[in-house]
């Protein structure tokens, strides 16, 4: 995969993003890769050479790379460190780097936006906890046993303002979160269920997995940037419209975020191409 460079960043950012541009192997599965959907590791398999992805969209990557190597060199001591996990396993190779293991802890930094907490409740995203899970499977495969398993992140958009008027707002930049261990059968079980699922000929992607945002509708006041109300389906919105002449309703449209945000095969998935968000109101 290319590394491009559209806005001249400095070298030296460049070098360090292409440190971490490997090209994915048949019957090898990083954590991450396991995680995926199994059409985008499909997609970079087949498509490596053709793709290419901006050194600016890489930033937060390297933010988060160059964070994890200053905090490996203040663990606490007796702790194992980036430790690479290898398990051979049905066939396949798995590889995972997991952040911190520290007295039978699994604990992984994460450099991510306030609304990744804020979305999820102040629970974990889904895909972290089967990440961990994963982690821990590889460790006690490797006669470290795990009995617990943190989230610790570093929240790089957190605003002192907004934890000054809402409550609910992480009070500092930083949350601490435990996330659910299971049973080893259970992980194990994962494992088996997503190599069954990247073994799949065309495998094609869920809409959680695309990241989809349904359309809405905004009943908004004339001259307000602020919606009054928003629904999902239009007939609500029109008929609250229908009680106030200032009203107007404005539809914001459904995407998938990471198709045309994130995924770094985009350019190649024809899934991506031929689908867009079938509004309720195209339904009929
Ligand atoms: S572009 Fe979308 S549909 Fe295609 S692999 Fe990526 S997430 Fe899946």
């Amino acid at each position: 995969m290319e590394i491009t460079n559209k806005y001249d960043l400095p070298e030296a950012i460049i070098r360090a993003i292409s440190v971490y541009n490997y090209a994915p192997e048949e019957g090898r599965y990083s954590v991450t890769d396991l995680v995926n959907p199994p059409r985008m590791r499909l997609l970079k398999i087949r498509h490596w050479r053709e793709l290419s992805v901006d050194a600016s969209e890489r930033l937060w990557a390297l933010f988060g790379q160059a964070c994890h190597k200053v905090l490996d060199m203040a663990a606490p001591p007796g702790s194992t460190v980036e430790g690479k996990l290898i398990v051979d396993f049905e066939g396949v190779r798995l590889v995972g780097k997991s952040d911190l293991y520290h007295q039978e802890r699994v604990e992984d930094y994460k450099v991510t936006s306030v609304y990744s907490f804020l979305l999820e409740d102040g629970k974990t995203k889904k895909e972290w906890e089967e990440q961990l899970n994963v982690y821990a499977w590889l460790f006690s495969r490797l006669g470290k046993p795990v009995k617990e398993l943190w989230v610790r992140a570093i929240l790089r958009d957190w605003q002192n303002s907004k934890a000054l008027q809402d409550m609910s707002y992480p009070r500092i930049p930083f949350q601490s979160v435990q996330v659910p261990l299971w049973p080893t059968p259970g992980q194990e079980r994962y494992i088996r269920a997503r190599l069954e699922a990247h073994r799949i000929e065309n495998p094609q992607c869920s809409d959680e997995e695309r990241w989809l945002r349904p359309s809405s509708w905004a009943v908004m006041k004339k001259n307000n940037q602020k919606a009054y109300r928003v629904f999902d389906n239009p007939w609500q919105a029109e008929n609250l419209a229908k009680t106030d002449k200032a009203f107007v309703v404005v539809e914001r449209k459904g995407s998938y975020n990471r198709c045309e945000n994130y995924c770094p095969v985009r350019a190649v998935c024809s899934q991506a191409k031929g689908t867009k968000v079938v509004n309720l109101k195209e339904r009929g």
